[in-house]
């Protein structure tokens, strides 16, 4: 749920990653997206709200999921819904509020949708290896910093 940052270092292998590693929580645990993240080329972090770190077999199981997914090589692609069509299946609260009437949904493959305005890869397999590099917990939030690996 990005906006396009005009930013040179914005990098969509990473932004990609970011939605498979959502649908990958939001699965495993069910307590929703990252509400606060930063993308960046080099690594990045995803905030969840939480109630404990993660231990080492989650981060492992993590790591797993993300990477089959990436290897599928799943298509991204986009779908463009009436905000109260949107309204029914997803969260808009953290859209922009300029976002207007129609809202552009990113699908990858049949694992995820969300709605976004950033830029993707065109197939999973671009955004290369996915790995944690470490969790941390604090006041209720969980931080996930990862990288990506060129293969
Ligand atoms: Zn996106």
């Amino acid at each position: 749920m990005n906006e396009v940052k005009s930013n040179k270092d914005y990098n969509p292998e990473m932004h990609s990653a970011e939605h498979i590693l959502n649908q990958t929580m939001v699965r495993m645990f069910n307590k929703g997206r990252s509400f606060s993240n930063h993308i960046e080329k080099k690594k990045s972090k995803c905030d969840y709200h939480f109630d404990r770190n993660l231990i080492k077999e989650e981060i492992e199981q993590i790591n797993k999921k993300v990477n089959e997914v990436i290897q599928k090589d799943l298509l991204v692609t986009e779908e463009f819904l009436h905000r109260n069509e949107a309204l029914e299946s997803f969260k808009l609260s953290q859209l922009p509020e300029d976002a207007g009437d129609t809202i552009r949904i990113i699908k990858i493959g049949d694992y995820d949708a969300c709605p976004c305005s950033g830029m993707h890869v065109k197939s999973s397999k671009e955004i290369g290896k996915f790995q944690i590099i470490s969790t941390g917990f604090e006041n209720g939030v969980l931080r996930v910093r990862f990288k990506l690996l060129k293969e």
